[in-house]
Formats: structure tokens, C-alpha cells, sequence
């Protein structure tokens, strides 16, 4: 399967690495919209919302919990950020393996 984000969780492809265990990886996004933009990205390959099992429960709620400590210590917690789920094309995801993006510290404005 010829994936970016599967690639990226097993460092064939290079990007700027933010957080890493076991089950996720977290990685700046490379077009980011705001000052901080990371896409929280679970080593396996599920390609979105739509394809989850009971059995990856476990795993957004990790995501979602990871976000929340991220956030804080990038200093974005107080002000406000988004969680997005981009699912399937009607809904802007581009990239078939499932993230989420953590998006805060102010837009960045291309012209
Ligand atoms: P989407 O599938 O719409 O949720 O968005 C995919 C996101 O992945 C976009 O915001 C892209 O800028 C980002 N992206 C694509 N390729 C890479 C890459 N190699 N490294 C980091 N981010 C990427
Ligand atoms: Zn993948």
C-alpha cells in the first residue's frame, strides 16, 4: 500500500515529528493554516471515521486526550483551538489515512 501517512509512522518519509508512542504519531501539518497545525495520526492504517472498529475506541479516545495535552503545552489551551476530522472527499479529506488536526495560535493568512 503506497501511503504518506503509513510511511510517515514508520519514518520512510521524513516529517517534523512532534509527539510519538507506541500506537500514534503526531506531525506538523506541511501547508499549516494556523501557528500551530499538527495532524494527530494513529500508526495503523484506517482510512477515516467511517472505517472504525469497535475495537479502535481505545485509540480516539487517546487522540483526542493526546490533542487536549498538546495543546496545553503549546500554549494554545486558554485561547482556543479546533479538532478536525476530515472524512471522505464530500468532507475535504484528501489524505486516506485517518488524523486529526489540532489547529490554534491564530490563522496564517497566505495572499
Ligand atoms: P485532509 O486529508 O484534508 O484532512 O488533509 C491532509 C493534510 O495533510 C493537509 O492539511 C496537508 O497539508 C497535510 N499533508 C499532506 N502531506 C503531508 C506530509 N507529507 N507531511 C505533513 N503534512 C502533510
Ligand atoms: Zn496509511
Amino acid at each position: 500500500m503506497n501511503c504518506i501517512f503509513c510511511k510517515i509512522a514508520n519514518h520512510q518519509q521524513e516529517s517534523d515529528i512532534v509527539y510519538e508512542d507506541e500506537k500514534i504519531i503526531v506531525f506538523k501539518d506541511i501547508n499549516p493554516h494556523t501557528l500551530i497545525h499538527f495532524l494527530i495520526t494513529p500508526k495503523k492504517h484506517i482510512k477515516s471515521i467511517n472505517h472504525l472498529k469497535e475495537d479502535d475506541r481505545n485509540l480516539i479516545s487517546d487522540m483526542v486526550f493526546l490533542s487536549k495535552k498538546l495543546a496545553k503545552e503549546y500554549g494554545i489551551a486558554g485561547k482556543g483551538y479546533r479538532l478536525v476530522f476530515h472524512v471522505g472527499r464530500g468532507g475535504g479529506q484528501i489524505i486516506d489515512h485517518l488524523h486529526l488536526h489540532l489547529m490554534g495560535g491564530g490563522e496564517i493568512v497566505n495572499e
